[in-house]
């Protein structure tokens, strides 16, 4: 059988930007304004920062962004699951329906990500049905920072593979959704881009040249034919996962060098990196043609 893999990181340049997408600030709930909170990623070292508050969109303008890009986004939470609306012109009316909700962002040239799954009591803010009901959303949160300390799982990766099974191409995001300091910094996306001017981090993000990590680095990830090579000097088990979250290979050691097996079904692919404590990394999926 002819089999292909369909990298999003074709071509992806060698320059990785960290950046967190879903912030609170004294705007909504979150622990210190606006200001400090741009301040306190700064010091961590991050390079874009997306300031989220609850249906508020904070300008930005009036920032002092110091070494970082910012980015306009709040989170479209009254009247139904919580979504993050990334490169915000403005704010949307959060309206019941979602789907609607969906399509006037995507018109005024900003992204959906359908936020932490699995936060809340029952584990579920959403229902897999209530998302599998919605089109045009870029991504998911796969790792939800906050809901590693509060009621509900932080990842969803469950929820990613029932998605990507069904032939839905959605990336995954990991965020902080920090709502006192102690949240800050547990979850981020690198970013394969150039620079990191907005429009380029937007692009990037869009096609899904990026990867989620809770501490593990990626160094390199190519793809050719049915090969896959991922280096990471800070991974130390590679887990290959396949359609319905079937693993296909758990290898230790610091590179990947695997070829896709004859299997059916076998849609997408994507690679977990195991690091040091609970540090992770996650791929995003590459599609088998
Ligand atoms: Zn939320
Ligand atoms: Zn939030």
């Amino acid at each position: 059988m002819k089999r292909r893999i369909i990298s999003p990181y074709e071509n992806a340049p060698a320059n990785q930007f960290k950046g967190n997408l879903h912030t609170h600030t004294t705007d909504s709930d979150g622990p210190l304004s606006p200001q400090d909170t741009v301040d306190a990623y700064d010091r961590r070292g991050y390079d874009f920062l997306m300031i989220s508050d609850h249906d508020t969109v904070t300008d930005i303008a009036s920032l002092d962004a110091r070494n970082m890009t910012l980015l306009s986004g709040n989170e479209i939470t009254s009247n139904g699951m919580h979504l993050l609306h990334v490169n915000a012109g403005g704010k949307i009316d959060p309206s019941p329906e979602r789907q609607q909700v969906i399509n006037a962002v995507n018109q005024s040239g900003g992204f959906v990500i359908v936020n932490h799954p699995n936060w809340g009591e029952d584990f579920v803010h959403c229902s897999q049905e209530a998302i599998e009901k919605l089109t045009g959303f870029v991504g998911m949160e796969i790792y939800n920072g906050v809901s590693l300390r509060v009621e509900g799982g932080a990842l969803a990766t469950e929820r990613w593979d029932m998605l990507l099974s069904k032939g839905r191409r959605v990336w995954g995001f990991g965020n902080d959704d920090p709502h006192i300091p102690e949240d800050y910094g547990v979850a981020w996306n690198m970013v394969f881009a150039e620079g990191r001017r907005t429009s380029q981090l937007i692009e990037a993000m869009r096609s899904g040249c990026f990867y989620v990590s809770t501490g593990v680095r990626i160094d390199a990830i190519e793809a050719e034919g049915r090969r896959l090579r991922i280096r990471s000097a800070d991974t130390e088990c590679f887990r290959v996962y396949r359609d319905h979250g079937r693993m296909l290979t758990s290898e230790e050691g610091r590179e990947l060098n695997y070829e896709l097996p004859d299997c059916d079904p076998l849609t997408y692919v994507r690679v977990e990196c195991h690091g040091f404590g609970a540090r992770m990394a996650w791929t995003q999926p590459f599609f088998v043609e």
